[in-house]
């Protein structure tokens, strides 16, 4: 679809004069753009600022050409991205640094920061990668915003106005200040992540459009952060204070008239005291919902029934860990009787399938592990006939106690997966339980990111340029001599994951 046809589609579209006009570019296609509820709260962030308006520009669809006359442009003015003073962009996560470059050589601005100049407009990130690891973000931008943007954003518009985006200027004028990175000053040491006021909170969705995964959905945040301490998760308790909850009437009286379908987003939306009241709320009033994250161990009869009357079909939760002990070594709270009740209740209200999350090759995890998933598919299968596995390799994040472990490896990965697949079929289950996993080898290139210095990204950019094909990023890693760093680039032994776990208790 063109820019016309996709702006047709939309309501909420936000159009304004203003003598500054930021690009807000998101370097993936404009379905995953849409359904970043941080992108659209951006996009309102900055059109509320006085003097400013925000336009989007996304990576073009797979197969669009490239060439003269094909540069980006943003949605709203179709004027070309390479001729704002600023270029805001959101990375969600590391397999998107691929986009930026393209989005950058498309808007005809030199890739690498250190390559532009006075002629060229200011680049600056922010996003949800910033929460973990930012650094292959570093050669490609002049500031990255750290964490929750919304404040600082507002912060760098005004300086970057006031002294005319001149990049030592603004340089000059945010060293020191909390939650920015400045690479060229920074280097590898990345600084600790924002955190914004909580009047600030709820995130609400502004624009509506069939065109996305969430299609027509307002998307409001019920809660911001978690209380939790899974040991692989960037959004665990101590990441920001843990979770502040948005009141159910603020939830509520935020929903526009004629809303048809409701997504309540947060990091652990089920954790709200009130969810089975907002649910009910939503519901009563002849709304759909869908809620980001379903926690198994927070799930009753009640918030299930309400969920099904909200138009649910799957009802997806996440385990994590394939088995029980595995599930307490990256302190996950649910159990596999919590997984039990969940397929209980998908059956009770008649939806269609059970989708459980679960990751492999966690450290210290054996082949009697997914052994274990086997045995507990038979119970799961017996109470639900569809049941869905969506199968990730873990990756090791930074700012987690498990930063630092290595990457299970390509073929443990495949082998396990191969054991799950092999030891269903014996069990007779292949038509009632379906493994989705996601690629190993692509795994692997966000682990090598996920722990990578900032010659990972100048890696991205070689890999991109020779095809961004598996092989092509393998031989850019090699060639850059990128390598998982830091002392702690090893696995932990189930002693000090054991000790780890005291001393944090020893701590609250
Ligand atoms: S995985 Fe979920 S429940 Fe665990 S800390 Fe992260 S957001 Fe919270």
């Amino acid at each position: 679809m063109d820019r016309r046809e996709l702006l047709a589609d939309e309501r909420g579209t936000l159009h304004k004069e203003a003598e500054l006009r930021v690009a807000l570019v998101y370097p993936s296609p404009y379905r995953a753009a849409m359904s970043s509820l941080g992108y659209q709260q951006i996009y309102r962030t900055l059109h509320g600022m006085p003097g400013v308006a925000a336009d989007r520009a996304m990576l073009p669809d797979e197969g669009t050409p490239t060439g003269p006359g094909r540069g980006l442009v943003t949605l709203e003015t179709g004027q070309p991205v390479g001729g704002y003073p600023l270029l805001a962009y959101s990375v969600a996560y590391e397999l998107e640094i691929a986009g930026v470059v393209e989005t950058l050589e498309r808007s005809n601005i030199p890739v690498l920061a250190a390559d532009r100049d006075r002629r060229h407009p200011m680049v600056i990130a922010g996003g949800p990668l910033t929460f973990s690891n930012p650094a292959p973000l570093a050669p490609f931008f002049d500031v990255v915003i750290l964490g929750e943007g919304e404040e600082l954003i507002c912060e760098l518009v005004e300086i970057g106005r006031d002294l005319g985006f001149d990049r030592e200027r603004v340089w000059a004028a945010l060293a020191g200040k909390p939650g920015y990175y400045l690479p060229h000053l920074h280097g590898e040491t990345i600084p600790p992540v924002a955190q914004v006021a909580d009047a600030l909170l709820p995130a609400r969705s502004v624009i509506a459009t069939p065109n996305t995964e969430l299609a027509d959905m307002f998307m409001t945040e019920a809660a911001r952060g978690c209380s939790r301490g899974c040991t692989y998760c960037v959004m665990r308790r101590s990441t920001n204070g843990g979770m502040r909850i948005v009141p159910r009437e603020t939830i509520i009286a935020g929903i526009p008239e004629g809303t048809r379908r409701v997504g309540l987003v947060g990091a652990a939306v089920t954790d709200h005291p009130d969810i089975a009241a907002i649910v009910r709320d939503v519901v009563d009033g002849g709304r759909e919902v869908g809620i980001s994250s379903l926690r198994a161990d927070k799930l009753t009869d009640e918030l299930v029934g309400l969920l099904a009357r909200g138009g649910y079909r799957t009802l997806t939760v996440a385990a994590d860990g394939a088995s029980e002990r595995m599930r307490r070594v990256v302190e996950r709270s649910t159990r596999a009787s919590d997984l039990i009740r969940s397929a209980q209740f998908a059956a009770t209200h008649r939806l269609h399938t059970l989708k459980v999350y679960m990751m492999l090759g966690v450290p210290g995890e054996t082949d009697a592990d997914v052994d274990e998933l086997v045995q507990l598919s038979k119970e799961l299968a017996a109470i639900h006939p569809r049941v869905a596995y969506g199968l990730a390799p873990f990756v090791a994040k930074r700012n987690t106690p498990l930063d630092g472990s290595p990457f299970a490896g390509i073929s443990l990965v495949e082998g396990r997966l191969a054991r799950l697949d092999k030891g269903l079929r014996a069990a007779g289950l292949h038509d009632k339980v379906k493994v989705r996993p996601t690629s190993a080898r692509w795994a692997w290139i966000e682990y090598m990111l996920a722990q990578g210095e900032s010659k990972a990204g100048l890696a991205v950019m070689d890999a991109h340029h020779a095809g961004g094909t598996f092989a092509a990023y393998k031989a850019a890693f090699k060639a850059r001599g990128v390598e998982p760093t830091g002392p702690r680039a090893r696995v932990p032994s189930s002693q000090e994951l054991i000790a780890l776990k005291r001393q944090r208790l020893a701590t609250l």
